[in-house]
């Protein structure tokens, strides 16, 4: 889940904190060190030294856990933290990417996306230069979900000191490899170094007339998705699996390793005005489309059936005694587009897909007035989803 740029500004205010502590990584190799009055010669302070009083934490409040609150109950906190925005800030938390109005007829769009290993990635199964093309390419997935082109991209990275500096380099040319083919640049950054684990954030910038949100959805307008769903989650499920990376079809491993934005896609349905609101799936299809029921005060019909999965994914599923379904269903970083627009569109769209990129587009489901997501299956009876979705501090 990305936050927009209004969160990325909110850290940017909050520089100083960030500025010493970066002064504090530079010069602590000259024996500097930050303590309550600032930068003092000396070593690195015990907490048992003399004078030395830890920062006093809030204890006003009542302790929850963030597992408690979960990822989206936050972010909507932040959300609330951020207060009113400048009216350049035509969109900010709370969808794909934040748009703003630079006074052009482009409107500028930025996002950021960050990746931790263990979380999103295990140096197990990815290479150095796969685990910077994802991180690159889930960031312009959010672009592509805005119906808008890249322009320039931007990637902080935190790196153990002890990583081998070409397994280092590697990482970073996957990004920069992925920025390219996807016609865009990585153009700057940051480095820090890592107490233990790769940490990863990756800032793209794009432009669009008319950005697509999740909000503009209308009743009775149909949903579709690119490509197939599930692909990346039969993936991971066979590497969980032990399987070896050789073992697995080429297109599955594909889609888990080396993942394609759909940004030609969201290229050529921009320029047609078909699409209402949109997203990118990177949670998981029916968490997902939730975000865009949501937004748009809607509610959404999946018809299961028509879920588009590929053969090697049912293949998969047979193998593993898997349902492939519910990984198509709540199978994670598929980087497809969930689009809705209206009915009369939805042909043409799927012809522009097929004529122009060669990917198909498929409804599979409905805005409905309500709210919610519900999954329907061929005899109309709700099908439940038990896990809809990854929330990162969800339990
Ligand atoms: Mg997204």
């Amino acid at each position: 889940m990305r936050l927009g740029l209004a969160i990325f500004q909110r850290a940017g205010q909050a520089g100083m904190p960030v500025l010493r502590a970066r002064l504090l990584g530079v010069q602590g190799r000259r024996s500097l060190v930050l303590d309550r009055t600032g930068f003092q010669p000396g070593g690195l302070s015990p907490p048992g030294r003399v004078g030395f009083q830890p920062a006093q934490q809030d204890q006003r409040r009542s302790p929850v856990r963030l597992g408690e609150v979960g990822e989206f109950n936050f972010i909507d906190r932040i959300a609330a933290l951020t207060g009113h925005s400048g009216a350049e800030v035509l969109v900010g938390i709370g969808d794909d990417a934040a748009v703003l109005d630079t006074g052009s007829p482009e409107k500028l769009i930025v996002t950021t996306d960050a990746m931790v290993e263990g979380v999103h990635f295990r140096t197990e199964w990815l290479t150095y230069e796969e685990i910077g093309w994802r991180a690159m390419a889930a960031c312009l997935s959010d672009i592509a979900a805005m119906g808008a082109r890249p322009v320039a991209t931007f990637a902080s990275v935190a790196l153990p000191a002890d990583l081998d500096a070409d397994l280092a380099l590697d990482l970073t040319r996957g990004l920069a490899k992925c920025a390219e083919a996807c016609g865009t640049a990585l153009v700057g950054g940051d480095c820090a170094a890592s107490p233990q684990r790769i940490f990863i954030d990756v800032m793209a910038v794009g432009t669009a007339k008319e950005p697509w949100l999740r909000s503009g959805a209308q009743p009775g307008d149909v949903l579709m998705v690119t490509g197939c769903l599930g692909d990346a989650a039969a993936a991971v499920a066979m590497l969980s699996n032990g399987q070896q990376r050789d073992a697995i079809a080429g297109h599955l491993l594909n889609s888990f390793v080396r993942p394609g934005p759909r940004l030609r896609e969201a290229a050529t349905l921009a320029e047609s005005e078909i699409v209402r609101a949109a997203l990118d799936i990177s949670d998981g299809l029916v968490q997902d489309a939730g975000h865009l029921a949501k937004q748009s005060n809607l509610g959404i019909r999946i018809n299961s059936q028509t879920v588009p999965i590929s053969d090697n994914c049912r293949q998969a599923a047979l193998a593993l005694d898997c349902d492939a379904l519910q990984w198509g269903l709540a199978g994670g970083e598929d980087f497809e587009l969930l689009l809705a627009m209206s009915e009369d569109g939805a042909e043409e769209a799927a012809q522009l897909l097929r004529d122009g990129c060669g990917t198909n587009l498929t409804v599979i489901g409905q805005i409905v007035e309500g709210d919610g997501v519900t999954v329907l299956d061929a005899n109309g009876q709700e099908i439940p989803v038990p896990r809809a979705g990854w929330d990162h501090f969800g339990e």
